[in-house]
């Protein structure tokens, strides 16, 4: 197994060449010293006491054709949700006013399709125009699209889209039947050739090894250009699911999952988003010493929830911890910025997983 390289990680600039040995390596390391390690290149790109706050609204619910086993709204699974109809572009934009008056930043709008149909485009794009008319920055997570599809939200104004690899390619068919894991890739580069930023990362605890937790982060790392966004979302099993009853993944695991994405995506914004309502404040603390510097707070994080809202500002003082401020942007490895937050008392909206699940984004 190569050697994890020494020189200090804060003077390394963005790798897309990682091997899987390599973040294997990563991965094995004693957690003292992969803690230090993903700790020096958090300080190097971000202010490690600032946090970016996020929220999302799901715009359409349930009733998804799709059979990812960890989604409570995939039609097949008995879980209890509702399928609900696209939200009216009012209703939207009044939730968008609401989460601006809060003081939010960015607003994410995810429905649980497969993929969107052409019809839907002009609704959703009639969305984005009318959140973006606010002056918030727009994110959606819709499924699949194609180039056109991603032209046409591009035009209509999104920032941001959101789509997870869920897991690593060798593992991905033991997840989900009803596509391909190339078909993930493809989306990605839609959304990059039509200029989008990316929201992108995947769900650990499904079964899966550290050998494919390790796939999913080389992937990730490896893409053209690393997701502005890496939510790491830990499994919520949903009873009716077929991931119900998974065993559990030892928290340390989703730590090491955190830190090794901090040091191969350094100037990311590496998210704890589904599952967080499940860790006790001893963990998430260990997350944010690995580098995790975004979550998701107060609203409903799709199906699942999320822990209120005086628990994450308790906890975010105890820690001495503050939300990330909107002039405080993240370099993306492109060279260009952008602003990730927004107000400091506030929620930004962006993407949890895509579509809706307790998978996140
Ligand atoms: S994760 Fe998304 S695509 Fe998969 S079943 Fe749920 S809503 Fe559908």
């Amino acid at each position: 197994m190569p050697a994890v390289r020494e020189t200090p990680a804060e003077a390394l600039p963005p790798r897309h060449d990682w091997s899987r040995a390599e973040v294997r390596a990563l991965f094995d390391l004693p957690l003292p010293e992969l803690m230090h390690r993903a700790a020096s290149v958090h300080r190097a790109h971000f202010d490690p006491a600032e946090v970016q706050v996020s929220t999302l609204l799901s715009v359409k619910t349930g009733g998804c054709p799709e059979d990812c086993g960890y989604c409570p709204q995939a039609a097949r699974y008995h879980t209890g949700v509702d399928a609900t109809k696209l939200m009216s572009t009012e209703a939207v934009v009044e939730k968008a006013r609401q989460a601006k008056a809060a003081g939010a930043s960015r607003f994410c709008m995810g429905a649980a399709w497969r993929s969107p149909k052409d019809r839907d485009i002009p609704k959703v794009a009639a969305m984005i125009r009318e959140v973006k008319s606010l002056g918030l920055e727009t994110c959606a997570t819709l499924g699949m699209l194609s180039g056109e599809q991603a032209g046409a939200l591009r035009e209509a104004g999104l920032d941001y889209y959101n789509h997870n690899l869920d897991t690593a390619p060798e593992f991905y068919n033991e997840i989900i039947h009803t596509r391909e894991f190339q078909d993930r890739l493809d989306t990605l580069g839609h959304v990059r050739d039509a200029g989008m930023k990316t929201c992108c990362g995947g769900i650990v605890g499904m079964g899966e090894s550290r050998e494919q937790r390790a796939g999913l982060l080389q992937t990730l790392a490896n893409l053209p250009a690393h997701p502005d966004s890496v939510p790491i979302n830990r499994l919520v099993q949903v009873e009716g699911t077929p991931l119900a009853g998974t065993v559990e993944l030892d928290p340390f695991e989703f730590v090491r999952t955190i830190a090794a994405a901090r040091i191969m995506m350094p100037r990311s914004m590496v998210r704890l988003s589904a599952g967080r309502e499940q860790m006790n404040d001893e963990l998430q603390a260990l997350c944010f010493l690995a580098g995790a510097n975004s979550i998701f707070y107060g609203e409903k994080l799709l199906t699942t929830g999320n822990p209120d809202t005086e628990r994450d500002m308790a906890l975010f003082e105890r820690l001495g911890l503050r939300p990330m401020p909107i002039i405080e942007q993240a370099h993306t490895p492109g060279g260009t910025v952008h602003a990730d937050i927004i107000d400091t008392d506030t929620h930004d909206h962006g993407a949890a997983g895509d579509c809706a699940k307790p998978r996140a984004a």
